[in-house]
């Protein structure tokens, strides 16, 4: 079976300790992987140290050149990069290998490119000063990411801290593990030097704990829940942060929508990634002028989605991380059923191949006539289950969006401009896509408000937490 270790300093470093991971589609084992508590910890953390000044001094073209070659060797191994992502965490290869890994590629052409172009500012003060700002690299900075999609966030975490010239220990989910250990080869292999790139596995109890609270970590950038982020800030002591948590985001239809459009949005919107997705739009208010009908079309065209094999391109749902996870969104179904939502598709285990009976399955849910104060409204579930809400008038609709403790992304659909630019304002979220699912471009800041983070990442946002300002004032 294969074996995964650690690396650290540029070398594979072996624990007594090790974990299986497991290919969610089917219950096999995929490798064994080592598992790092506090030494492994220790070792990463001192090896990014005694890299950093060499890394931070490196001439930004240099440090541009090798991020450049890095996106190359991902460009050039998207096929494999995305079939191992699939075995890995279940999201479909139809998924992996348009989006997602080819997106872990531009990550580092956007930062390579971004560093050559970065200044401060610079203003000339009454008091005879001349001040201007130094965006200088913080040092080792923590890289922790979940299991929903992991070589994206893996990457996108990686790339600015990087490029800005700070050294990474990176520690992924343990249940999804594989292509960040790709990425740490295609980092030596680049020609960026040892060291500057580590990673360590393990579980968050161990490897995370003793990670984000190391006192030669500077700086954390954290993507997972609420509940470990929550966690995070209270044992990290004084370090920066930037903290990108889980949604339940709103995804709101009015009456004089583009109906298709905004149809086939929706239910892209929570049934891509599996619905294991953060910005997902898990609540669909619909105004009631056209509930009913809408309520009807979602259905059947949710029942029609495939689900099983995530490896064959035609599959749009593969299964859900692991059987812990499944249980907590069969869990959350029987809570809707409970609470009086109508169950109007799904709710158990999907029909699948012979080869997939290991697997963690769960059909496309779709609960309608949901309130908001309902538990499945409330709670991230993070699996393919929508709730559909029915809504009166734009104030409804504001009030409905902005009853939660999350407030992540949020998705309006009108043609009514003066309500776009109302709604836009009112809705509590870090992002609002208007008439559009969530289309990324790498210069939007992107994170959430609320229970759904603090920081936002991307474009110069990325400054908050990979780098330090400096000012200078220079009497003259
Ligand atoms: P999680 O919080 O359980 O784990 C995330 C990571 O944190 C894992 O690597 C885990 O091992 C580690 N961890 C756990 N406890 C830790 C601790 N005490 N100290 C340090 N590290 C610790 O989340 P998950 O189940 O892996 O991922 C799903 C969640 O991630 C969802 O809530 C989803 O919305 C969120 N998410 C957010 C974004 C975003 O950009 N806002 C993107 C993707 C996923």
């Amino acid at each position: 079976m294969n074996t995964v270790q650690h690396l650290i300093g540029g070398r594979d470093v072996a624990s007594a300790a090790t974990f299986e991971t497991i290919n969610p589609a089917t219950g096999q084992v995929l490798a064994e992987v080592a598992s790092g508590g506090q030494a492994e910890v220790d070792a990463a953390v001192a090896a990014a140290k005694a890299a950093f000044p060499g890394w931070a001094a490196t001439p930004v073209k240099e440090r541009a050149r090798l991020l450049r070659r890095l996106g190359d060797l991902i460009a050039a191994h998207v096929p494999e990069i995305s079939e191992l992502e699939t075995r890995d965490c279940g999201q479909v290869i139809g998924q992996t290998r348009k989006a997602l890994i080819p997106r872990a590629a531009d990550n580092f052409y956007y930062f390579s490119e971004f560093i050559q172009h970065q200044h401060g500012e610079t203003y000339d003060s009454d008091t005879g000063h001349l001040n201007y700002t130094l965006w200088q690299p913080v040092g080792v900075v923590a890289l922790i990411s979940p299991w929903n999609v992991p070589f994206m966030t893996a990457t996108w975490k990686t790339a600015p801290c990087l490029a800005f010239g700070n050294t990474a220990v990176m520690k992924m989910s343990e249940l999804s593990p594989l292509t960040a250990d790709y990425l740490g080869k295609l980092v030596l292999e680049a020609g960026i030097p040892p060291g500057v790139f580590n990673l360590v596995h393990g579980y968050g109890h161990s490897a995370g704990e003793a990670l984000v609270s190391h006192k030669d970590v500077r700086a954390i950038s954290f993507t997972g829940s609420t509940a470990t982020g929550d966690r995070i800030v209270r044992s990290a002591g004084l370090k920066k942060f930037s903290m990108e948590l889980g949604g339940k985001s709103p995804f709101v239809i009015f009456d004089d929508a583009d109906y298709d459009r905004a149809l086939d949005a929706a239910l892209f919107m929570i049934f891509s990634n599996n619905g294991e997705r953060c910005t997902a739009g898990s609540r669909i208010l619909v105004q009631k002028t056209i509930y009913e009908r809408f309520v009807t079309d979602f259905t059947a065209r949710a029942g029609r989605l495939k689900v099983g094999d995530p490896l064959d391109p035609e599959t749009i749902i593969g299964p859900m991380i692991s059987p812990g996870h499944r249980e907590k969104v069969l869990r959350y179904i029987g809570i809707g059923q409970e609470e009086g939502a109508r169950l109007v598709l799904g709710g158990g285990s999907p029909q699948v191949a012979p080869h997939l009976a290991g697997g963690n399955w769960v059909e496309p849910t779709v609960f309608a006539d949901v309130d908001n104060k309902m538990k499945i409204a409330q709670d991230e579930i993070f699996g393919p289950v929508p709730c559909l809400i029915p809504f009166a008038t734009e104030e409804d609709a504001i009030s409905i969006a902005n009853d939660t403790a999350y407030g992540l992304s949020s998705y309006l659909w009108t043609e009514n401009t003066g309500r776009v630019l109302r709604m836009a304002k009112a809705i509590e979220a870090g992002m609002t896509f208007v008439n559009s699912q969530n289309v990324r471009d790498l210069r939007q800041p992107f994170g959430g408000t609320k229970g759904s983070g603090v920081g936002r990442e991307g474009n110069h946002y990325s400054y908050e937490v990979f780098c330090e300002p400096k000012n200078v004032a220079v009497s003259y």
